[in-house]
């Protein structure tokens, strides 16, 4: 390892055990990973340095990487095991889709900004993370051909929840996203228990917007 590469294996294991050990996430296999994957390689070079700090930061087209503790929250709110293939929307720098690659069998992930979509597909390449199934294309209608999904992540705020993504949520399954207003949203976690869907809230939260069909219309922000 070189002297970066050292730098940055401590700045992970600081933030794991301050950020989020620290704050309560005490699934084992989850710190593990979140100790492993390497979050400054999915931000630019100008902000490596900052990209273990205690918050989000900017990725271009006025998206966001989510701060690291609410990447492990939502995480583990899936209460994956290992065998499961998930859904993710909103694949931005890459990092979320990242960290689930590294917990589960098949991540699929989709992306609406195209710039985004191939610097993220680059970085997957790059680290050879090859159970990441990424597209380029408006999410909220999910991924039809694929589903259904034992667990579905979006990391973007909407109104309301996608009807779409609900349908393509398998039996026993979870379902992780912001709701809300376009300022703040509560993060609802939706369990599928054969037709019937429980809803929990885990709390209030800020995100980017989603857009698209079943989102927000692009012209009303
Ligand atoms: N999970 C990302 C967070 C990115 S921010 C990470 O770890 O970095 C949310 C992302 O959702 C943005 O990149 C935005 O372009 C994308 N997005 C918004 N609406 C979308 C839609 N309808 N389909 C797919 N992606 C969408």
């Amino acid at each position: 390892m070189d002297t970066m590469e050292k730098k940055y294996a401590w700045q992970r294991e600081e933030m794991v055990r301050r950020q989020i050990a620290g704050r309560g996430i005490s699934d084992p296999r989850l710190l593990k990973v979140m100790g492993v994957v390497p979050r400054h390689l999915f931000v630019s070079e100008a902000l490596m340095d900052r990209s273990y700090g205690d918050f989000p930061l900017p990725i271009g087209e006025k998206q966001t990487i989510s701060q690291p503790f609410i990447v492990s929250e939502m995480t583990q709110a899936l209460a994956l095991t290992g065998n499961e293939r998930v859904l993710e929307l909103g694949t931005g720098s890459g990092y979320q889709a990242a960290v689930l690659s590294r917990l589960v069998y098949r991540v699929y992930t989709i992306e609406r900004i195209h710039t985004l979509y191939m610097k993220a597909r680059k970085v997957f390449d790059r680290l050879h993370y090859f159970n990441i199934v990424p597209r380029f294309s408006d999410g909220t209608t999910g991924w039809p051909d694929e589903a259904p999904f034992d667990a579905i992540l979006v990391t973007a705020g909407a109104p309301a929840v996608p009807v779409h993504l609900t349908d393509q949520l398998a039996d026993g399954g979870r379902l992780v996203m912001p709701v809300g207003g376009a300022d703040t949203q509560d993060l609802i976690c939706i369990t599928r228990v054969g037709e019937t869907l429980i809803r929990e809230n885990m709390g209030k939260c800020r995100f980017v917007p989603l857009i698209g069909e079943y989102g927000w219309k692009e012209e009303s922000r």
